[in-house]
């Protein structure tokens, strides 16, 4: 028989290119936040399956299943950090901020007055009328990485879709439940912890995979990348808005090896992952050489470096 021919949409805004005009300072406010010790390493075994609530519905691979194989030593220990992380910062990011977890869009030359909520809730619509515009509203959609929810709600809100929110936080997965039964929405969101890198999910599910800041946390962007192909279905899209750093003339998928980076940026990026629970940053053209591998059609990319500039200011004063 003939394999099917899937094409899927490729689509991908850069946020930030470290080193032009993003600034990323001041990093050591960040250096008491309580995730940051004494993380226990729970060697090759997804641990923080462990200590979840019953109320939050797991991901069955990562109840029953063994360790997946991406999910080396390294990786699993990065995703406790990430969940550590998001458990313990969330609440915090909610009492200030909100539901959005994510920078503003301030305009295209971040020139554009407003309010920082708005800028935020601008910020999902720029990405979906860049993505999607006029096309079909996606009918399912899967929100990789959905913190406590701020997109999967909008998207249902705008769209009508069906909305699957997945993190690997059980407090951020919990929190998003609960906004969602408070603000109606608990028809058409549902949440669930779950890895990026091994979606619990059936071929061709959805129409619309979003990712807004969270491909930075995938060490593998190969394997996340080929999953979310995975689950999309003929004519689906990826839609993908994620931190990178500058463009270099030799892609490397770690920035560390990338030795046209400078020592000091190079210093800067590891600073931001030891404090985000990051792996190694890439460039777009990493991002672009794993989607072309993967085959996905039509794969288009922007830079909106300027219209989340002013974001990093307003974040640090508050
Ligand atoms: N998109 C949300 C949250 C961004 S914060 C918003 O804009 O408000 C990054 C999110 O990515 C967190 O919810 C974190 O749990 C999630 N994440 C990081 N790595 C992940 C992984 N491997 N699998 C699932 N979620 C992941």
């Amino acid at each position: 028989a003939m394999p099917t021919v899937r094409r899927v949409i490729f689509c991908l805004v850069s946020l930030g290119s470290i080193g032009s005009t993003v600034s990323f300072a001041p990093l050591k406010s960040l250096a008491n936040y309580p995730s940051f010790k004494g993380i226990a390493s729970d060697k090759g075994v997804v641990s923080f399956v462990r200590d979840a609530p019953h109320h939050v519905s797991f991901a069955p691979n990562l109840r029953s299943k063994a360790t997946p194989r991406h999910l080396t030593i390294d990786q699993a220990e990065l995703n406790q950090r990430i969940a550590r992380f998001y458990d313990d910062s969330s609440t915090l990011w909610e009492e200030v901020w909100g539901e959005h977890m994510h920078m503003g869009h301030y305009g295209e030359a971040g020139t554009e007055k407003k309010t920082d909520l708005k800028a935020q809730i601008d910020m999902v619509d720029r990405l979906l009328d860049w993505g999607i515009g006029g096309d079909k509203p996606p009918a399912d959609v899967l929100d990789v990485g959905c913190g406590v929810g701020g997109s999967s709600r909008h998207i249902a809100r705008r769209f009508g879709s069906k909305v699957t929110g997945i993190t690997l936080s059980f407090l951020q997965c919990e929190h998003a439940q609960q906004r969602s039964e408070k603000e109606g929405f608990s028809d058409n969101t549902r949440f669930l912890v779950a890895d990026a890198l091994s979606l619990p999910f059936e071929d061709n599910s959805f129409d619309l995979v979003w990712s807004l800041e969270s491909g930075e946390h995938m060490a593998d962007k190969a394997q996340w990348l080929s999953e979310c192909h995975r689950v999309l279905r003929p004519g689906g899209r990826l839609l993908i808005a994620t931190w990178v750093h500058r463009a270099t003339t030799e892609p490397s998928c770690d920035h560390r090896e990338n030795r046209q980076l400078i020592l000091s940026e190079r210093a800067l990026l590891d600073k931001i992952c030891r404090y985000y629970a990051l792996p190694a940053w890439v460039e777009l053209a990493d991002y672009q050489a794993a989607a072309s591998a993967l085959r996905f059609s039509s794969i288009c990319t922007a830079d909106w470096t300027a219209a989340v500039a002013p974001f990093w200011p307003v974040v640090w004063r508050s």
